[in-house]
């Protein structure tokens, strides 16, 4: 079976599939961007999961990811990742990102989560060039599923016209490699 991966340009916290990962921080009380909108929609369930978290391992690491409720929202499951803060390009930020995916990937394959929704990990507030971040989001996910076909359907959701571009760019070097 293989599996198809989708672009769109929508509000990740209307997405109906079986998870959608959240670009967290370390804490994982919640913040801005992305993360301050998945626990506005979601409401307080995916805080009092995310703090039995803390209280049994003290947050999720860069490159990490965690899983909790999706609370209101029409998703069954959250999963919180923490990309890199970009700077500069040379700590690590590129396998940071990657790790990102994968671990997200890896937990939801362990939920049984069929279809999964991400965000453009560490594009926004952690300012990762979107270009590079786009390569590095499509090369990590495509290689997964080609390895490991398990899921029925990803779904890249861009919020603004640069990541869009970036996604749809990336999506058609794969179908020429294909
Ligand atoms: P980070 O701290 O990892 O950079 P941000 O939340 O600041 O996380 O940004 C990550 C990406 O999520 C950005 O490209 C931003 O435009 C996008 N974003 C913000 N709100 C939403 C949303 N509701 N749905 C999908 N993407 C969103």
């Amino acid at each position: 079976m293989s599996t198809k991966i989708e672009i769109v340009k929508a509000d990740i916290t209307k997405m109906s599939v079986d998870a959608i990962v959240n670009a967290a921080n370390t804490s994982l009380l919640g913040g801005g961007g992305v993360d301050g909108a998945i626990h506005r929609a979601g409401g307080s369930a995916i805080l009092e999961d995310c703090r039995k978290i803390i209280a049994k391992q003290g947050g999720c690491k860069v490159g990490e990811a965690v899983i909790t409720t999706a609370g209101k929202l029409p998703a069954k499951y959250v999963i919180h990742t923490v990309g890199p803060v970009w700077n500069g390009g040379n700590k690590h930020e590129a396998e940071k990102l990657a790790s990102c995916y994968t671990k997200a990937l890896l937990l939801a394959k362990d939920h049984h989560c069929k279809s999964v929704a991400f965000p453009n990990i560490s594009t926004g507030i952690y300012k990762f060039p979107k270009e590079l971040a786009a390569q590095i989001a499509f090369e990590t996910v495509y290689r997964f599923v080609m390895e490991q076909p398990y899921f029925e359907k990803i779904v890249f959701v861009c919020f603004d016209d640069e990541n869009y571009k970036y996604a749809n760019n990336q999506m058609q070097k794969l179908k020429l490699s294909t």
